[in-house]
């Protein structure tokens, strides 16, 4: 944002704001709003005022019976209490996204003053990024920032179409971007090895891009989660009735040459918790992974993988770790992921730079207690692993061009 004059400017911030809601519209994780907030203050500070808009929910998608939008679930204006608290001023609330009442109360807006506009989401042209609702987005503003980096993945009118109306010194990246970028980029670009990657979750097919890249960076790639039985049958082990993608275990071979090509240790577990049925309270026992009886099915990693996991984490300098390693929902399967926390937040402390990102493994390093406790945290799920498989976000292209 350097290079923007926000004298008396009306500025644009996207941000993600997408936060969980209660069935009463209580915020129940403000993690979101209040990574954005710096790059609001940012902006107030050098003399502007702020239209903020955001997405909350798939509101489309989620229609009531008779088509229409539920306005009263997914609407912003449950955000503005605690916006205006963070903030520490006044949020005004414009009850819709765009045209005569957006055109109007943005046009009055004064330097210092802070409008959030109501759900983009609401107009099923913003998932289109059509060019009409991008220009009625533009005139609302004289600057540009985006700091939604939660949804740079995605080309919407919101996070793209829009900046197409704006000259390059009248929009930039907002902190929050940058700093994802920065920190995704200290593994990606530049990592202090040996680096390590920790992927686990449910599915090899969500994750097959990803790890091809790895193996052309990382040194050790630690597999574990439900995705490990799918290597572990492909190598021809006995999984019992653990998941595995059938469809997968030819690529899964293949993906094992290639780290073997590359010389990236790949690690698997050892040993699992397996379970009789999948359930909270199911009966469990630690099994070899690779004799795992039929009628049972692995849902944790077992006692030797976390020792060995761990050794490979105390040598590694660089570590990011995307999926948790077991079904860590449920507490009596929740060991090997809460260790993969505890043991990350001790290599942090002796000098590791670790990353987390994805959805499950952000939530279970809260869990655990130790989001402060670790490098980075990343706020992008989809975002982040997009960036991490090398393609270019469309959030961040469209502020380039
Ligand atoms: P993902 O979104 O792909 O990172 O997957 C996260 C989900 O994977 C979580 O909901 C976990 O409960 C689930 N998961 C992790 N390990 C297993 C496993 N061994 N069996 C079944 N599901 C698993």
């Amino acid at each position: 944002m350097d290079h923007i004059d926000f004298k008396d400017k009306r500025v644009l911030v996207r941000v993600d704001f997408n936060v969980p809601l209660d069935e009463n519209h209580q915020i129940t994780d403000d993690t979101r709003i209040k990574r954005a907030i710096p790059t609001l203050q940012y902006i107030l500070d050098r003399g502007a005022s702020l239209i903020i808009c955001s997405h909350l929910g798939r509101p489309q998608k989620k229609r009531l019976e008779n088509g229409d939008i539920n306005v009263e679930k997914f609407s912003l204006k449950h955000i503005v209490n605690h916006l205006s608290k963070l903030l520490g001023r006044e949020v005004i609330f414009c009850s819709s996204t765009v045209g005569g009442e957006a055109k109007m109360m943005s046009d009055r807006l004064e330097a210092g003053q802070v409008l959030l506009l109501e759900n983009t989401r609401f107009h099923a042209e913003e998932a289109k990024s059509d060019p009409d609702f991008s220009a009625m987005l533009k005139v609302l503003a004289d600057v540009y920032v985006n700091d939604a980096f939660g949804t740079a993945h995605r080309d919407h009118a919101s996070t793209c179409g829009v900046a197409q109306y704006f000259k390059k010194e009248e929009k930039g990246f907002g902190l929050l971007m940058q700093s994802e970028i920065e920190n995704a980029d200290k593994v990606l670009k530049s990592p202090k090895r040996p680096f390590t990657a920790i992927i686990g979750g449910a599915k090899v097919s969500d994750k097959i891009k990803l790890l091809d890249r790895l193996i052309e960076i990382a040194n050790h790639i630690i597999i574990g989660g439900g995705m490990a039985y799918t290597f572990i049958a492909a190598q021809g082990g006995k999984i019992g009735n653990s998941l595995c993608e059938k469809d997968y275990l030819d690529l899964a071979n293949k993906l094992l040459e290639k780290a073997r090509e590359n010389n990236v240790d790949i690690h698997l577990p050892s040993d699992s918790i397996v379970a009789d049925q999948f359930d909270a309270n199911a009966n469990s026992k630690v099994s070899n992974s690779h004799e795992i009886e039929d009628g049972w099915m692995g849902l944790d990693i077992g006692p030797n993988a976390i020792m060995a996991f761990d050794k490979v984490l105390k040598e590694s300098k660089t570590i990011l770790w995307n999926g948790p390693m077991g079904v860590f929902e449920f507490e009596k399967f929740s060991e090997g992921t809460m260790a993969t926390a505890h043991h990350l937040a001790s290599v942090t402390m002796e000098g590791a730079f670790s990353l987390i990102g994805g959805g499950d493994s952000v939530a279970a390093i809260n869990k655990a207690g130790l989001g402060e406790e670790v490098s980075y945290v990343s706020t992008g799920g989809g975002a982040l692993l997009t960036y991490l498989e090398g393609e270019t976000l469309p959030g961040i292209k469209a502020i380039l061009t």
